[in-house]
């Protein structure tokens, strides 16, 4: 009510001040005298010329004898008749002059006399309304805080995802068909008394499809597809996520048989009780939420709840409990036949030259998930879209897996001479103990080309898929890591930056080999440090430790010796077999890249040339 009140006044203001303004430009026009000043006027009033004189405020308007209108000004405080005796002008003249003293009018004197008042007010009044809109605008977004923004999928005709478009992953896919089976057909399992699972938690880690199995399910069954994500819940407010939750809840059993996807259950569902800070409490809230929709659901309603998490291990049990998110399905990292499958479903839309070997592709890509690979053919479109071609052959597929892998190249970061050399040193350290070390994944590829961080690399893929580690891999891979540091110590004499980012790695890997693989005599068969992993603005892990000052200065001592080691073992490889470290690099410096055929044939014995 009141704010159309004050609209309305706000129009009649805006109204007044236009007729105003024009009256007085209207009256302006009509009459345009000539302006004279002071000492004119007053030798006209003693030569009895002037008639009239109308004082306006400061504004004298001045009738002559001959009829002519002229203005003149004077200031406002001062009233004629003491101006004209301060100019001694003959009193009897004076008298001869009508002067008429008016109230001045038009829109300069109420906008002069007004204004004074009126700004402030309006002033107030805009604040007031402005105030009022923000509130009102501030109440309804508040009002839509506690709704849930789940996406709503009904998938259709082609676009539809069903199990088709997953590939590998069998075994999952198997426990879901008995899910699908649920939403079409609920009463063949009530009918037996079977209860409808609730709750289906998909783990694995990201990229491996979790999603994409979702959509499949409700794809499959045919029914709407509810999706928000754990970190949506998660706000600032305590109340707003167990709201989400329910306003969630709430929809989806009207749109019943539908699935609910929630997307890293993690970020709610954390052990209780562990964490810091408000945060902590509003997880809990809307973690107890999801228990009590799940648990008041009735049986007659037909809502699967999907979560996915790649940290199984750090949810809370409740949400594991019989009744809740008893089923688990563990999706894994493809193996070679399932990266073979998936490459296969995301090559079927583009155009693949003869050439191209997806079996090839699949052994080349160890450790790479779903989503990597649907990327790796993106990438290879692109790059063959780059390059003009009307297909996408075997070369630009490879060429991708290493821009996955490492990033794109840097062909314009232009290395110096003297960087160039250093650089070649560095990597072919890498590549030549790489190839002497027994437990070394084969070299596929030595480059002096930078990419990403990197300003070159040396990139080394298994033969096969590898799920267990032996110790002796570790102890090779930290001597490859420090090749290239004592390739560029044993040949400049000096190290550079360049060997920072190995020099992380390899300490990190050895503190796992000590304190998560127990690989380490002096140590012993356990772990050290309790990790414990905490969301609180953003993500951060924090160490517990778990073990003596004495324990600690061990650790730190057993690092040392097992990095000491990896240097000896390189020093001794790069002293031995300088003359092949010397091959390398003068071959690195005039191709820049060495493939592993290129990279192999160093190492043969020369051919016999003739
Ligand atoms: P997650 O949810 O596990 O992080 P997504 O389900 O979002 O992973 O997967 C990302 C993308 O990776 C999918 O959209 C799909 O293109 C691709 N992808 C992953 N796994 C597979 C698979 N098994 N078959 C086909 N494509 C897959
Ligand atoms: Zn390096």
């Amino acid at each position: 009510m009141s704010k159309i009140l004050l609209k309305n006044f706000l129009v009649f203001l805006i109204i007044f001040l236009v007729i105003a303004a024009i009256f007085s430009t209207y009256n302006a026009s009509t009459e345009k005298p000539e302006e004279i000043g002071l000492e004119k006027l007053i030798s006209q009033i003693e030569d009895e010329q002037v008639t009239q004189i109308i004082v306006k405020e400061g504004r004298l308007e001045i009738e002559l004898i001959d009829g002519t209108k002229q203005i003149s000004k004077k200031e406002a405080s001062e009233s004629l008749t003491t101006l004209l005796k301060n100019y001694n002008v003959d009193p009897e003249k004076t008298k001869k002059v009508k002067i008429e003293v008016k109230e001045s009018e038009g829109f300069g004197f109420w906008a002069l006399t007004l204004l004074p008042f009126l700004i402030p007010f309006i002033l107030i009044v805009v604040f007031i309304w402005l105030m009022m809109r923000q509130v009102q605008g501030a109440n309804t977004k508040a009002l839509s805080f506690g709704q849930s923004r789940a996406r709503e999928m009904h998938q259709k005709g082609k676009a539809k995802i069903t199990f088709k478009d997953v590939a590998g992953c069998k075994e999952a896919k198997e426990e879901l068909t008995e899910v699908v089976e649920f939403l079409k057909n609920p009463k063949k399992f009530t009918s037996l008394g079977a209860k409808i699972p609730k709750g289906v938690l998909l783990m694995g880690a990201p990229g491996t499809g979790k999603t994409l199995l979702a959509k499949a399910v409700a794809g499959q069954a045919n029914v709407p597809f509810f999706s928000i994500s754990g970190s949506e819940f998660v706000e600032m407010f305590v109340g707003v996520g167990a709201s989400r939750v329910r306003d969630l809840f709430k929809k989806a059993k009207k749109s019943s048989p539908c699935i609910i996807f929630i997307d890293e259950i993690d970020a709610v569902g954390r052990q209780r009780g562990a964490g810091l800070g408000g945060s902590h409490d509003e997880r809990e809230q809307t973690l107890n939420q999801i228990l009590v929709e799940m648990d008041g659901m009735e049986t007659k309603i037909n809502v699967i709840v999907m979560a996915a998490t790649n940290r199984p291990d750090i949810l809370d049990p409740a949400l594991l409990r019989p009744g809740r998110f008893d089923r688990r399905i563990v999706l894994d990292i493809p193996d070679i036949n399932d990266r073979e499958a998936i490459i296969k479903v995301h090559a079927q839309n583009k155009p693949l030259a003869k050439d191209v070997n997806l079996r090839k592709v699949a052994e080349r890509t160890p450790g790479f998930s779903g989503a990597d690979l649907a990327n790796l053919l993106n990438e290879a479109a692109i790059l063959a879209a780059r390059r003009n071609k009307k297909e996408i052959e075997q070369i630009d597929i490879l060429e991708s897996i290493e821009k996955v892998l490492l990033g794109p190249e840097r062909k314009s970061h232009i290395l110096s001479e003297k960087e160039k050399k250093i650089t070649a040193y560095h990597e072919a350290g890498h590549a030549l103990i790489a190839h002497e070390l027994p437990n070394v994944d084969p070299v596929q590829k030595v480059s002096i080309i930078s990419r990403g961080q990197a300003a070159g690399y040396t990139l080394k893929l298994p033969v096969e898929d590898r799920h267990l580690h032996p110790k002796s891999e570790f102890i090779d891979e930290l001597a490859v890591l420090l090749g290239g540091y004592m390739a560029e110590k044993i040949t400049f004499g000096e190290v550079t930056t360049g060997a920072s980012n190995d020099l992380r790695t390899a300490t990190q890997l050895a503190k796992k080999i000590i304190t998560e693989y127990g690989m380490n005599e002096a140590l012993g068969p356990r772990t050290f440090g309790e990790r414990e992993e905490l969301i609180f603005l953003g993500k951060e892990i924090r160490e517990q430790r778990d073990y003596s000052e004495k324990t600690a200065e061990l650790i730190d001592q057993q690092i040392s010796y097992l990095i000491s080691q990896a240097q000896n073992t390189a020093q001794e490889i790069l002293t031995k077999k300088k003359k092949y470290l010397e091959k390398i690099v003068k071959e690195l410096l005039k191709k820049e890249t060495l493939e592993r055929e290129d990279f192999e044939a160093l190492f043969q014995p020369k051919k016999i040339e003739s």
